[in-house]
């Protein structure tokens, strides 16, 4: 049974042509076939997915609720909150970590019908753009199996990309969703922030963070937000402006669509090979009705230096929280109560993650607070100041979403400078705090997906995804095969 489309899945579910059993046992098989090499799951308990499955025929059979993804099986990133079921944020000091409540967005995926299949491997905290700063295992990319699947949402990119998993959540904060999705040939949305409810999505960098869609397709990412989207009283950040028809905007034609190419984002550190195929894509582009116009973004040089003071700042103060005291790992016999905290700490967190922990308490400690923090703050806002001015003229910006293909694993992994600038397309839109997305536009010579990029104003998630839509629909990328 082939798992790459939810709005089928959850018609046949509804129809009553496959039960909601036989596509979670079907994803479970699929996890069992694959998932030994591809590493993309932390947690899988089958009996529990399949007595959720179980209820959800049921409720199909009653007509109990509306059910937009009935069936549609969902692998959750593991820095989100699931009731009962561990959630680690891949790391050492959550090893254990049972949440007694359930996020949102998670919340709301299951009272639509979607079935829970498993959590996900990520970078440790969210922290990262390759999956490899996990505490317990690096996920492969499936087209390469000797290559970085990206991150840090890794391992809900390949569960979709392989077939594990129909849909995704991830979280972005400086491109989490976007970039794996590129590197592993889905699609992945940045909601503008504040869309989608943080309630019960671990924090990393609290004005950065939001949680994405990862799908196979455009359309699946409008279903799977349009589920998500919305105010939540538990998150005084989510925002109570409307949420629109994602998927009934959907096929609206892109003529007269204007569209601006950031010219900062074609730098010498873009790769060739990337450059050519992103060329390809805006050619194809002008030719779906739009006008196309370069435009100026001035500040983005500045965003890795700004992105990775402000993430790391917040970081330092969310993380205080993990102490070894409420929850959590603690160390095995300490003397006294500041040994707990430094020992529990020192263990529990990984490599990166002191690594930031050091630089963010730096950069608000008192003296430098304002040489650092606060200039951070200012070049963040002149950031946001450059969307706002380009979209004055367009009303979409089209770019690459990283700077190379996928990456070897261990490659970049000792020297985090190399892995903060591979971020450089994707930080930009959190600073500003719009949406985002990455489709399919192709493959390297060596095999390597290609992912494009599609920013658009404050929550205009729609046009993006009509964008998107329109792009994936006529300029398919030819399928290519798995490697497992
Ligand atoms: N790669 C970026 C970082 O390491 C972004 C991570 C994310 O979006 N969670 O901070």
């Amino acid at each position: 049974m082939k798992l790459d489309d939810a709005l089928q899945i959850r018609d046949d579910v509804l129809a009553g042509r496959v039960s909601a059993t036989e596509v979670a046992a079907a994803a479970l098989r699929r996890i069992e076939e694959a998932d030994g090499l591809l590493r993309a799951f932390l947690t899988v308990e089958p009996e529990r997915v399949l007595e959720r499955a179980r209820d959800v025929d049921r409720q199909v059979r009653e007509a109990d609720g509306n059910l937009p993804l009935a069936g549609v099986p969902v692998a959750i990133k593991d820095n989100i909150s699931t009731k009962g079921l561990r959630t680690t944020c891949g790391s050492r000091i959550l090893g254990n970590y049972i949440p007694p409540y359930t996020a949102t967005a998670v919340r709301l995926l299951e009272e639509a019908g979607a079935v829970v299949i498993g959590k996900t491997n990520c970078d440790e905290f969210a922290m990262g753009s390759s999956t490899e700063n996990s505490a317990f295992q690096v996920t492969r990319n499936p087209y390469d199996l000797d290559r970085v699947a990206g991150g840090s949402s890794g391992g809900s990119a390949v569960a979709v990309a392989a077939g594990m998993a129909t849909l995704a959540l991830g979280s972005d904060t400086g491109g989490s969703v976007r970039q794996p999705a590129s590197f592993c040939n889905i699609v992945g949305l940045k909601p503008t922030y504040g869309r989608v409810s943080r309630y019960g999505l671990v924090a990393f960098a609290s004005s950065l963070d939001v949680i994405g869609a990862l799908a196979h397709n455009p359309r699946d990412a409008a279903l799977l937000l349009s589920v998500i989207a919305g105010e939540d009283r538990s998150d005084s950040t989510s925002s109570s402006v409307p949420v629109p028809d994602y998927l009934g905007a959907i096929s609206k034609p892109l003529k007269g669509l204007r569209i601006g190419i950031p010219k900062e984002f074609f730098d010498p550190g873009l790769d060739a090979e990337v450059k050519a195929i992103i060329d390809e894509a805006l050619k194809n582009v002008s030719t779906l009705g739009c006008d196309l116009t370069e435009v100026s973004l001035p500040h983005t040089p500045y965003a890795i230096a700004d992105y990775y003071i402000i993430a790391p700042a917040e970081a330092s103060s969310n993380l205080a929280r993990y102490d070894g005291v409420r929850y959590g790992y603690r160390c095995a016999r300490p003397g006294d109560l500041m040994e707990m905290y430094v020992r529990s700490r020192a263990r529990g967190f990984g490599a990166e993650v002191k690594r930031r922990i050091m630089i963010g308490t730096f950069a608000l400690s008192s003296g430098y607070y304002e040489a650092y923090y606060g200039r951070a703050m200012k070049v963040r806002t002149l950031v946001r100041g450059d969307y706002e001015r380009a979209f004055e003229g367009v009303d979409l910006l089209i770019a690459p979403v990283a700077p190379t293909p996928p990456f070897r694993i261990g490659e970049k992994v000792n020297d985090p400078v190399a892995m903060y600038l591979s971020d450089i397309y994707t930080v930009t839109a959190n600073l500003a705090g719009i949406p985002a997305i990455s489709v399919p536009c192709g493959f390297s010579a060596s095999g390597l997906p290609i992912g494009l990029q599609i920013l658009g104003r404050h929550f205009e998630e729609d046009t993006v995804l009509r964008a998107a839509d329109q792009y994936f629909r006529a300029f398919p990328v030819a399928p290519r095969a798995l490697r497992v």
